[in-house]
């Protein structure tokens, strides 16, 4: 009887170890569990459906006309579908994103404008700045923690703010070739952009506002799915406060262009103004415990019929709400 008892406490004790050890080493044990699952092959480019405005710019990337003076690229034989975007003015010319690091993005940057190209990217995850060290130009959002850690006026992501190691790409690091402030304008020449602070999917994400067009380029922030709450660094505090700040920063016909398509998107993705009200509303609920998650690590807090939030566990006091 004692002997069984004793076996039961020390299987006990292992098993509070183990899931101490788990809830401490949650987020590398899921980075190596993502490496060593390894990305999946490219799909073949005959079994990509593109959309009514998209073309094949080589056998990689597609490109979609938004306007004259604005295209989306992206990589849809690439299981991310990434999505960056290339802003024409009458000088000069913005890439938001530079893309995944599987190919070389500046070669179709050029086959749509002869005009000095800039990148900026709306986040230091690896598939946003793939090709920054293949532009002239990069700016960087005038952020301190960003501009602390430039030295030489070269700056270098952190590990996990990079990610590449997932799928085995190194750390890349560029020369910052200008520094632009939240809520600056920049004038490409006829074509007026500003940069705001959107943190919440990491503390440094930004988005790129065209306010004339009515478009903001969001980067990981929000669209239809999944979004990504739990990554190292995500806060869903910041979450919070920057979806109440756009709500009552962006004029409501304002269309907000994601850098992700699903699986079956055929067009440059992007939401209304409404998938922020539902972003808001379902932050507040998750916040005071009135919204339940589903799954054990990250949750899945669903917002809409086909948007989840993935967050850490998010009960009120938890965590994550902390940022700063
Ligand atoms: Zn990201």
């Amino acid at each position: 009887m004692r002997r069984t008892l004793r076996a039961a406490m020390v299987t006990g004790a292992v098993l509070v170890a183990l899931v101490g050890a788990f809830y401490v080493f949650r987020t590398p044990l899921l980075l190596k569990a993502i490496e060593l699952v390894g990305a999946p092959p490219l799909a073949a480019q005959e079994a990509v459906v593109l959309g009514e405005e998209e073309i094949w710019a080589d056998d990689f990337y597609t490109v979609e006309r938004l306007d004259a003076q604005t295209y989306a690229i992206s990589e849809p034989r690439y299981f991310r579908d990434v999505y960056s975007y290339l802003i024409v003015g009458d000088r000069e010319a913005l890439l938001i994103d530079s893309g995944s690091p599987l190919r070389d993005i500046s070669t179709i940057v050029a086959q749509l404008t002869e005009k000095p190209v800039s990148v900026i990217a709306t986040h230091l995850h690896f598939d946003h700045v793939g090709n920054h060290t293949r532009f002239e130009k990069v700016l960087m959002p005038d952020l301190a923690d960003l501009r602390a850690r430039t030295r030489d006026s070269k700056f270098v992501p952190e590990t996990l703010e990079h990610l590449g190691k997932v799928e085995g790409y190194a750390v890349p690091g560029w020369d910052v070739g200008g520094w632009w402030s939240v809520d600056r304008e920049l004038d490409l020449g006829g074509r007026v952009l500003t940069l705001l602070a959107t943190p919440g999917h990491t503390p440094d994400s930004i988005s790129i506002w065209d306010r004339s067009r009515h478009r903001l380029f969001m980067g990981d922030y929000a669209g239809d799915g999944e979004i990504y709450a739990f990554l190292p660094n995500s806060s869903l505090g910041a979450y919070l406060e920057t979806t109440e700040r756009l709500l009552s920063d962006l004029p409501p016909e304002t269309f907000l262009f994601a850098a992700h398509g699903g699986a079956d998107s055929k067009a440059a993705p992007g939401v209304g103004v409404q998938n922020l009200v539902d972003l808001r509303d379902g932050l507040r609920a998750m916040r005071d415990g009135r919204l339940a998650g589903s799954g054990f690590w990250p949750r899945a807090y669903p917002l809409n019929g086909n948007t989840h939030v993935l967050a850490d566990w998010a009960g009120p006091g938890g965590s994550s709400w902390d940022f700063d």
